[in-house]
C-alpha cells in the first residue's frame, strides 16, 4: 500500500526549515500533501495564493509533492487525502509542548491517522517564517533562509516600509 503523508502548516513563508523537512520525508513517503492551512486567525503576512505559489515556485514540480489548501480540521482533510500519517517538524523543546497536545487530540479525534515527527535539521533549527519576516521587516537579509522567490517577494513587500528599531533584531 502506497504510503501518503500530509504535512500541514501556515508556510507564512516557506523557508529552507520547511524545505528540508519535505525532502527527508519525501525519502520515506510515497507521496505528500503539502496543506497549506488558511489560518485566518494568525493573519498571515501572505494571502493563501502567494503562500501556495511561493511553495511551487520553490519545490519545482515533483510527481510525488501536492500542494493543496484547507481549513477545519486537520483529520479530516487526511482521511479525504487518504492520508495515515500527518508529518511535522521539531525544533526546540518549545515545539514540543504544543505539538504533543495537537498530536494527542488528533488521535484522540481519529486513531487511525498517526503524526510523526522528524528532527529539525541543525542548520534549520533557529528558523522559522516568523523570525524570517522580522528580519526582513527591518531590511536584513533573509538570503540562504529561504528560497530566492521568498526572500524576493519579501524585498517586495517590506520595500518603502518604515524600518524601525524596535524588533528583537537590530535594522
Ligand atoms: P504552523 O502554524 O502549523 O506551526 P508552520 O508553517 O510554522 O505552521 O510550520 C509547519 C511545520 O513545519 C511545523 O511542524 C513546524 O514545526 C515545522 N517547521 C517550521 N520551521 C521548521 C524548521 N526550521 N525546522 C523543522 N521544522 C520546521
Amino acid at each position: 500500500m502506497s504510503k501518503t503523508a500530509i504535512y500541514p502548516g501556515t508556510f507564512d513563508p516557506i523557508t529552507n526549515g520547511h524545505i528540508d523537512i519535505i525532502e527527508r520525508g519525501l525519502a520515506i513517503f510515497d507521496r505528500l500533501i503539502i496543506a497549506v492551512a488558511l489560518n485566518p486567525k494568525k493573519a498571515p503576512l501572505f494571502n493563501i495564493e502567494e503562500r501556495i505559489e511561493m511553495i511551487e515556485e520553490s519545490l519545482g514540480r515533483h510527481p510525488k509533492v501536492s500542494v493543496e489548501t484547507f481549513s477545519g480540521l486537520l483529520v479530516e482533510e487526511a482521511e479525504r487525502r487518504k492520508a495515515r500519517v500527518i508529518l511535522r517538524g521539531l525544533r526546540a523543546v518549545s515545539d514540543f509542548e504544543y505539538e504533543f497536545q495537537m498530536a494527542l487530540m488528533n488521535r484522540n479525534l481519529n486513531d487511525k491517522i498517526e503524526t510523526v515527527f522528524m528532527m529539525t535539521g541543525e542548520a534549520y533549527s533557529y528558523l522559522s517564517s516568523s523570525v524570517v519576516k522580522e528580519i526582513a521587516s527591518l531590511g536584513g537579509t533573509v538570503d540562504g533562509l529561504v528560497p530566492n522567490i521568498v526572500s524576493a517577494r519579501l524585498k517586495e513587500t517590506f520595500a518603502g516600509t518604515n524600518l524601525t528599531n524596535e524588533g528583537v533584531f537590530p535594522a
